[in-house]
């Protein structure tokens, strides 16, 4: 096996490394999320410097080291010029960002979780409200880590949803009807219409939306619902949820 080799990857975490050098969190399509080292990182001369932050989508060439593989060249494909130029866009690539490194495996392909990712990076780059795309990305990672919300059928047995108010468990895998709820510890109430949103979520596209889809209301609901299923799989609040909060424009605040 050659010694060398080149990959892509998004750049999710870096800190220090001795002196001069870098710590990287990487999430790569092929070894999903990998540590690696740069050298020299911090020295003015460095080529490296300016190719190895958070956020960006690079191509990498890479040694295979005997704890950590190092990079020894890097090449920025995509830096998110209008994400950078936005606070509320930055602090959901953030927000993203930390959700994969924490919820991911190392060395762990998942090439969908990769390409979700990488999705949504580009199109926060562009117009796309940022909420709407973090609605769509949440209920993907959640998929594609396995934990799929039941939203058609009661999560514990089978019984096809009831029409109007939902009885929602995050931590429990879903929809439950009125007979499995006495079961679940977290159930919320949800709307027709917000756990129409959380479908559309799981089974449209973010390119079919349109305003009038939704109300604010029904919105925020849905919001709410995903993100304690997010919180279910890992009970630490991300660190980048209170920035994502703060800079969120009023208009779209989530409880
Ligand atoms: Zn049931």
């Amino acid at each position: 096996m050659s010694r060398v080799y080149t990959t892509d990857a998004i750049v999710l975490r870096r800190g220090r490394f001795g002196e001069h050098g870098v710590l990287l969190t990487l999430y790569t399509p092929e070894d999903g999320k990998v540590s690696a080292i740069a050298k020299g990182v911090h020295r003015p001369a460095s080529k490296l410097a300016g190719h190895l932050e958070p956020l960006l989508h690079v191509r990498l060439l890479m040694a295979k080291g005997r704890n950590l593989d190092v990079v020894t060249q890097a090449q920025v494909i995509h830096a998110y010029g209008v994400l950078r130029d936005d606070l509320y866009r930055t602090a959901a690539a953030w927000y993203a960002v930390e959700l994969v490194d924490r919820m991911s495996e190392s060395r762990q392909e998942n090439r969908l979780l990769y390409d979700l990712l990488l999705g949504l990076l580009n199109r926060l780059d562009g117009e796309t409200s940022p909420d709407l795309l973090l609605r769509f990305f949440e209920m993907r990672l959640l998929a594609y880590l396995g934990y799929r919300p039941a939203l058609w059928r009661c999560a514990q047995c089978g019984a096809a949803a009831e029409g109007g108010t939902a009885l929602f468990s995050p931590g429990n895998g879903g929809v439950h009807c009125s007979e499995c709820a006495p079961g679940a510890p977290d159930i919320l109430r949800l709307s027709g219409e917000a756990l129409g949103l959380l479908r559309f979520f799981q089974a449209g596209h973010v390119t079919q939306w349109k305003e009038d889809l939704a109300s604010p209301a029904g919105l925020q609901e849905s919001a709410t619902a995903l993100r304690a299923c997010v919180r279910a799989l890992d009970e630490r609040a991300p660190r980048s949820l209170a920035l994502l909060d703060r800079v969120r424009p009023a208009a779209m605040a989530i409880d």
